[in-house]
């Protein structure tokens, strides 16, 4: 027998997913671990592919080093490498960082700017850290689309999930805007506990009855 199609969520449920998320991870904040604008910007940088609790170790060697673009620049390439080796991808990591850093160092006397388009020129920085630092570092709501954030919200039927471009902006119109941030971290907590790449955890997740992929598993489950 063919499967039945489920139909996307409504507004209403798309309203009463977000409410849910909301409820679900009150606490829902960065797993990263920094002091300053300028940690946060590096740790970001250092979490492309690589885990939040690998960071905040290498970050916590790092920062006792050097935690300001100024200390940054006076380490060399090969000892940066060295230190951020367990975050993966290190050549092209630590020489994003110390050029970064110089820049800030040069053109922004030594602190983090604050705009989108400021950040996105500096190496190593394109939208998504751009929007984890100006959502955590300087409070302006923001949608960083990460691996998590994108298929968590194609799964739930909150975006299309054609790209995480177009992931962002389907998600600034269905969530209210002073929330942003927080339903950005609400959803990556939603897809590291329960909405797991390889194995979602529908049976147990406190969206299956609104989740398209929830409710599907659902009415197979009472057809049998
Ligand atoms: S019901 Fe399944 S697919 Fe939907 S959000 Fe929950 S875990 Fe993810």
């Amino acid at each position: 027998m063919a499967k039945k199609k489920v139909p996307k969520p409504t507004k209403k449920e798309k309203a009463q997913m977000i409410e849910l998320l909301l409820a679900l991870y009150p606490d829902a904040a960065p797993e990263l671990t920094f002091n300053s604008d300028y940690e946060l910007l590096v740790a970001v940088i250092l979490s492309a592919q690589c885990t939040d609790v690998r960071v905040n170790e290498v970050t916590n060697i790092l920062f006792k080093r050097a935690g300001t673009p100024e200390a940054m620049t006076s380490l060399s390439l090969e000892t940066l490498e060295d230190i951020i080796r367990p975050c993966g991808l290190f050549h092209t990591k630590a020489k994003n960082i110390l050029t970064m850093s110089q820049t800030l160092t040069r053109n922004y006397d030594g602190k983090v700017p604050e705009t989108m388009e400021q950040l996105m020129e500096l190496p190593g920085v394109g939208r998504k850290t751009a929007n984890v630092v100006v959502s955590n570092a300087f409070g302006v709501p923001a949608i960083a689309v990460d691996t998590h954030v994108f298929r968590v919200s194609a799964r739930l039927g909150l975006a299309s999930g054609q790209n995480v471009d177009k992931t962002e902006q389907e998600l600034m119109k269905v969530m209210p805007r002073e929330h942003w941030t927080k339903l950005h971290h609400c959803l990556i907590l939603h897809g590291r506990r329960v909405c797991k790449a390889r194995k979602p955890a529908c049976e147990t997740c406190g969206l299956n009855g609104l989740c398209p992929h929830g409710k599907q598993l659902l009415s197979e489950a009472i057809a049998l």
